[in-house]
């Protein structure tokens, strides 16, 4: 048997984000919506061809998406709740728009609905709303159109579903804590995709991808069987017709892998890079039934280096001596890594073999398969081969010898912050002279075209540095004359230096290299450029102390310094594949570490330290958490701040609220305030707050940054009163749910002005 090929599904935006340009395009009234569709289509093709380039056999279709596939996936279904059908767009790809970002005009004004990250990635996904009301039936045909699109253009595709399992595990009800997946629910959305699994088998489709990443979360009582329910009817449609691929991702699915073996899938995917352990040891349990082709992920979806075909071929090979119906793939989608590493040159040809992205990926997988094909003999003589066994030999750099001393001249103590929080939260209230429910911002004012276009001038040499500077100083007088003048209590300077609050960071760090267009997908159109982790770390000069300290000088009042901690930095970069994720956080805790204490000499008494993206690796199992990432990750945190004065107030920012289950290990932070996101998800988490006892001070965000919508004053009023109920007015502070950057001007103000009037009236109801 030959090896097949597989992708899980390709990045969308396209090589130079056109998909964005198209879209936002749209959004600002430049483009039209023809024009979107035509980009969207010429997008696809491209990608399919790409892939049909390089032999790939089993192509994703439905992998595309306007805005996200799990709000695609909500639509099908027909889970689309009524506050948005009576804005009764004509244009589907409108009313799609009006769920992924709300809207506010004509025809109403609608919030958005929430958005999470997608298990433990950085893209956020949509999370559907279903009720009673909720009619669940197919209600798209934009798998089918797809897939007819790409066989119109010669291309035959494995159309790619999220699969139901994980469609309810992450949808929520919005008037209950747990959305109650009965009986009723169960056979609507599994006759849905029995009837589209139909509609393939007689469009002659061979083979249909159904994604369940949540299989590698924990089960609880009942999932599995909620898995067996929903998938019974499913099989039974595909049967004789289309083969049906179950694929898994992000984890390993060792506790229900036998019962996926005696369901009867036509193929099962693995993720043998995250899941590697688990799985392996299941498949050669278990092994894999005569009628069913294990889909090995072995190319790593998740990060940008080269595969190491030594290593995947000795996999394939076993799972080759177990079943003769073996494929390998992605190890997950594509998504989320950037499109090609052409155009990269600036980093030279030495430094870019070490990396694939999605294009190269696809490469790789067509040369291991290829490889994997030829004897021992062949092997050894094989050019690829021995081309990349060269990217392993021997160490790719070598190790910073200060950086290693100062690591190991640590003890306990530096991961201690003396006094005891209770203590400081006494001294800072009288050296910072607060108001009652103090009011402040994340740190990003808007990024302005003109903000941009001025870095851009730099980067080109059009302007020189000094000239830059001065609009970087303006600026900042600007928005601390503009936050002093509608009453913010705790001001910024801004931001306005930072393309990103990683990036920015790691150029004033050693260690980091930065590509031209490697860009991902964050959510909607928005998309990160991850910097690379390339060698050991530690600060190359003061980072922010300028322009924090500049900012101090224009006002009397606080201004509060800003940083990207350490696991964010490391979260939101592509780290190393050589050293662990422990030591490469902790060479960055070192390096923010001094740049805290920098801020504090040059007279900043709030500090801000965003670990915005703590939670997003904690491990998918929970047995996993402590030991695999909190455990280190926590106190990495403290070594950055654990050398402050006890008057020095530092702050956190995460931008989510789900932590009501790592609530402890976020109160370990030993920070004295932390902000996060809560207006966009539920209020669990202020129950969970009150419940644990938390110790540190508490910005849940009063709104939506994610949306253009101005709240008002009354709803700002209510939110606050909403969080007064759960937490004590001595320990809250008001502030939007994440920084402002990506926010027109005229809003942001609006907004803030109705923010601070808003804990005006609150404090005077409390008689403050
Ligand atoms: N300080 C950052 C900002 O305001 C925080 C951003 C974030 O949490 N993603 O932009
Ligand atoms: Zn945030």
């Amino acid at each position: 048997m030959p090896l097949l090929t597989s992708v899980s599904g390709f990045p969308r935006v396209g090589r130079d984000r056109e998909l964005k340009k198209a879209i936002e395009g749209y959004w600002r009234g430049d483009r039209s919506l023809d024009e979107i569709r035509k980009t969207a289509s010429d997008l696809r093709r491209r990608h399919w061809k790409l892939q049909a380039d390089q032999g790939i056999d089993l192509i994703p279709s439905n992998d595309f998406s306007y805005y996200d596939q799990m709000l695609d996936t909500a639509i099908m279904l027909n889970a689309v709740p009524q506050r948005y059908r009576s804005l009764s767009f004509e244009n589907p790809e409108d009313a799609l728009f009006a769920i992924g970002r709300g809207y506010q005009g004509e025809r109403g004004d609608v919030t958005a609905l929430p958005m999470k990250k997608w298990f433990t990635t950085n893209y956020h996904y949509i999370v559907p709303e279903i009720d009673e009301a909720t009619d669940i039936r197919l209600a798209s045909t934009k798998p089918f159109d797809e897939f007819l699109e790409a066989r119109s253009a010669g291309i035959d595709t494995k159309p790619v579903l999220i699969g139901p399992y994980t469609f309810l595990k992450l949808a929520r009800d919005p008037r209950a804590e747990e959305l109650d997946i009965d009986r009723g629910l169960i056979n609507a959305v599994s006759a849905v995709y029995a009837t589209i699994l139909t509609q393939f088998s007689e469009l002659g489709a061979s083979w249909v991808q159904i994604d369940e990443p949540y299989l590698s979360m924990d089960k609880e009582p009942g999932d599995e069987s909620l898995f067996t329910s929903l998938y019974a009817p499913i099989l039974a449609a595909g049967r004789g017709g289309v083969k049906v691929l179950l694929n898994t991702y992000f984890g390993h699915v060792a506790d229900i892998y036998e019962r996926l073996t005696l369901m009867g899938f036509d193929g099962i995917g693995l993720d043998l890079v995250e899941g590697r352990r688990g799985t392996l040891e299941a498949v050669r349990r278990y092994g894999v039934p005569e009628s069913t082709t294990l889909v090995a992920g072995l190319v790593n979806g998740r990060n940008i280096w080269r595969n190491n075909y030594a290593d995947s071929l000795e996999i394939v090979d076993e799972l080759r001596s177990i079943t003769p119906n073996v494929a390998i793939s992605t190890a997950c989608s594509l998504l989320h890594v950037p499109y090609t590493t052409e155009g990269e040159d600036a980093l030279g040809q030495d430094v870019l073999k070490h990396f694939a992205f999605a294009q190269e990926k696809i490469e790789e997988l067509n040369e291991i398969s290829r490889i994997a094909d030829l004897d021992k003999a062949g092997r050894e003589t094989s050019r690829e081969m021995s081309a990349n066994r060269s990217l392993f030999d021997g160490s790719r750099v070598s190790a910073d010898p200060d950086v290693a001393k100062r690591i190991d001249s640590l003890t306990p103590e530096d991961l201690v912050r003396h006094p005891a929080r209770a203590e400081r939260q006494r001294v800072q209230r009288e050296e910072l002279g607060l108001p009652l429910l103090p009011t402040t911002t994340i740190g990003s004012f808007p990024q302005t075209r003109e903000v941009r276009s001025e870095r851009a001038k730099l980067r080109k040499g059009e302007i020189d540095q000094k000239t830059y500077d001065t609009f970087i100083q303006n600026k900042i007088d600007d928005v601390i004359a503009r936050q002093e003048s509608i009453g913010l209590d705790v001001l910024v300077h801004g931001e306005f230096e930072r393309n990103d609050m990683v990036e920015y960071f790691g150029q004033n760090l050693n260690g980091f290299l930065f590509t031209r267009n490697a860009w991902v997908q964050s959510y909607g159109t928005r998309c990160v450029k991850p910097p690379i982790v390339w060698s050991d770390v530690s600060r190359a000069r003061p980072i922010t102390v300028r322009w924090s300290s500049y900012a101090q000088s224009r006002t009397s009042k606080i201004v509060k310094g800003m940083l990207t901690g350490p696991v964010t930095i490391l979260n939101w970069s592509w780290p190393r594949e050589d050293v662990s994720h422990e030591v490469q956080t902790r060479q960055l805790a070192l390096a923010i570490r001094d740049e805290v204490l920098d801020l504090e000499k040059a007279g900043i008494r709030v500090i801000q330290i965003d670990e915005a993206a703590l939670r997003e690796k904690l491990p998918l199992r929970r047995s996993d958490w402590h030991r695999e990432y909190l455990d280190w990750a926590i106190p990495a945190f403290r070594l950055v701040h654990s050398g402050v004065r006890p008057t020095t107030q530092i702050h956190t920012h995460m931008c989510y609220s789900e932590f009501n289950d790592i609530i402890r290990d976020i109160d370990d932070m030993d920070a004295d305030v932390i902000s996060f996101e809560a207006s966009r998800g539920d209020l669990v988490v202020l129950d969970a707050i009150h419940d644990a006892h938390f110790e540190t001070e508490v910005g849940p965000g009063v709104y939506d940054i994610h949306s253009p919508r101005i709240p008002g004053v009354d709803e700002l009023v209510t939110r606050i009163r909403e969080i007064l109920e759960k937490i004590d007015a001595e320990k809250v502070w008001i502030n939007p749910d994440c920084g402002l950057k990506t926010r027109g001007e005229d809003e942001t103000w609006s907004s803030l002005e109705n923010m601070v009037e808003a804990a005006r009236i609150v404090r005077s109801e409390l008689g403050r």
